[in-house]
């Protein structure tokens, strides 16, 4: 499976590393809060499906961090089990959804208190520029890559931060990315994970 992520790796406490900014910040903020609304799940949510996670391990993944906070097991059931057997294709129209596109993720408005969305539009710069230090983007990468999300170039400047924090050839011209888990796929198999 495309990814190949395991439950246990995202029960370690860390976020994966080569996750996109988009699905780190969502991991980051679950991990924080144990809760993530709507627009955070299912972004989050297809993007780990389309990493190979089966619908029993994404329903416990969830079930395990919203019980830390304040969401116990079967109200989780009631409420929040549906839409993640639903996305897996078990429920209402059986058609089974995959993660979303860049240009999906980019033409959303995350409202207050929503962390969906993509980071190089929706974060303000010093809070860009925080996160790619925290993802390891070395000081010298961070302000060319802020540069172009500020000229809302936000596909290359993942792609550039995809570049600095994998060590890609230069060599080989800018990358455009078009979608997280393809991101993370090629991220996994560059770091032999
Ligand atoms: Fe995520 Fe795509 Fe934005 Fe990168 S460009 S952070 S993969 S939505």
């Amino acid at each position: 499976a495309r990814g190949d992520l395991k439950r246990a790796e995202l029960r370690s406490g860390d976020v994966p590393a080569g996750m996109p900014l988009c699905m780190a910040n969502l991991m980051n903020k679950l991990k924080d809060s144990h809760h993530l609304k709507h627009g955070g799940r299912m972004q989050l949510g297809l993007f780990l499906k389309s990493c190979g996670l089966t619908m029993e391990e994404s329903l416990s993944f969830w079930r395990d961090e919203f019980q830390k906070g304040s969401v116990a097991s079967d109200r989780f059931d009631k409420q929040y089990a549906y839409s993640i057997r639903h996305t897996y294709g078990k429920e209402g129209r059986r058609k089974e959804l995959s993660c979303y596109g860049c240009m999906k993720i980019i033409n959303t408005t995350p409202g207050p208190g929503e962390h969906h969305g993509c980071p190089y539009k929706e974060f303000s710069e010093p809070r860009l520029k925080q996160s790619l230090s925290a993802i390891g983007v070395p000081a010298a990468e961070v302000a060319p890559i802020v540069s172009l999300a500020k000229e809302n170039h936000y596909q290359l400047a993942c792609g550039r931060t995809f570049m600095a924090t994998n060590q890609t050839d230069p060599s080989e011209g800018a990358i455009v990315v078009t979608n997280p888990a393809e991101y993370f796929d090629r991220a996994r198999t560059l770091r032999k994970e």
